[in-house]
């Protein structure tokens, strides 16, 4: 849970990329977006214009491990974010979101696929 800032995904049609809104958790206040930077090939903080936006070094943590999830994520992509369904290793069974699956059912496991790990 982030403690300071909060962080909303919206529809952009015209990106391929994620966009969110990043808000302030307690005055809800509009800071500016995470968004894809083509020239920098990563996810960047914009802020928003007419607004100084006064930062501690506990919300530029929590903005800068948001980034790097993100980054993460593209380098290694989720179970959760593949379509296809994947064969469950300890039931055998096929799920769409195989980590929520192993989250409900086999408590203490984690996800793992016999597509995935081989
Ligand atoms: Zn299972």
């Amino acid at each position: 849970m982030k403690q300071y800032l909060e962080f909303d995904e919206i529809e952009v049609p015209s990106r391929k990329t994620k966009v969110f809104e990043v808000r302030n958790k307690e005055t809800d206040w509009f800071l500016g977006t995470v968004q894809w930077a083509n020239n920098w090939r990563q996810y960047t903080f914009v802020q928003r214009l007419d607004l100084q936006i006064q930062m501690s070094s506990g919300c530029m943590k929590e903005l800068c491990v948001f980034i790097d999830e993100l980054m993460n994520e593209r380098k290694h992509p989720k179970v959760k974010h593949c379509k296809v369904k994947l064969k469950c290793f300890w039931c055998s069974k096929r799920y769409v979101d195989l980590e929520s699956h192993t989250k409900k059912m086999h408590l203490g496991l984690t996800a793992r696929s016999y597509d995935y790990n081989g």
